[in-house]
């Protein structure tokens, strides 16, 4: 049995006791870029509830093109006015480049992805290139309020990077 059949078993239980949210757009009028990391769980860590902000997860916590395709969709549609970006130490994407991915990929499939894997080795970096990445998109609303942090995933804290 794979996990899944498992997790919509357990969904059970969260429905008996689900309350509906009045509205779907966050009411912090926040958007939050975070890493998919396992470790990592944006709206506690803020302190932030379920209807508060819009949670956009990659790997990395980078600001892509697809993430930004949903912050100018979180903006300009559904009220958000704020981006805070969350990457974390020990993230695995400074463990791989983006050339040597891709050629593993090239070599077990026999071509390369459309897409760049966002590889980086250098974490404050990446945090400021991914919030100059959200003041720089002419599509956004609002580019002025973006914030760069650093989850330690051995702490719980939070530094501020940009
Ligand atoms: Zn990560």
């Amino acid at each position: 049995m794979g996990i899944a059949d498992e997790l919509i078993e357990n969904n059970a239980a969260y429905a008996a006791t689900f309350e509906p949210e009045p509205q779907g757009a966050p009411s912090r009028q926040v958007a939050i870029v975070a890493c998919m990391d396992a470790r990592l769980d944006p709206l506690p860590v803020l302190g932030l509830e379920v209807g508060q902000a819009h949670v956009i997860r990659n790997a990395g916590g980078i600001v892509s093109n697809d993430a930004l395709r949903s912050l100018v969709i979180s903006q300009r549609k559904l009220g958000t006015r704020e981006v805070v970006i969350v990457q974390h130490t020990a993230c695995g994407m400074m463990t791989i480049t983006d050339e040597g991915f891709v050629e593993e990929l090239r070599e077990d499939v026999g071509e390369a992805p459309s897409w760049a894997p966002g590889a980086f080795g250098d974490l404050e970096q990446s945090v400021r290139d991914s919030v100059e990445r959200v003041r720089s998109d002419p599509f956004l609303v609002d580019t002025a309020h973006v914030r760069g942090l650093i989850f330690d995933v051995q702490t719980g804290a939070v530094r501020e990077v940009v």
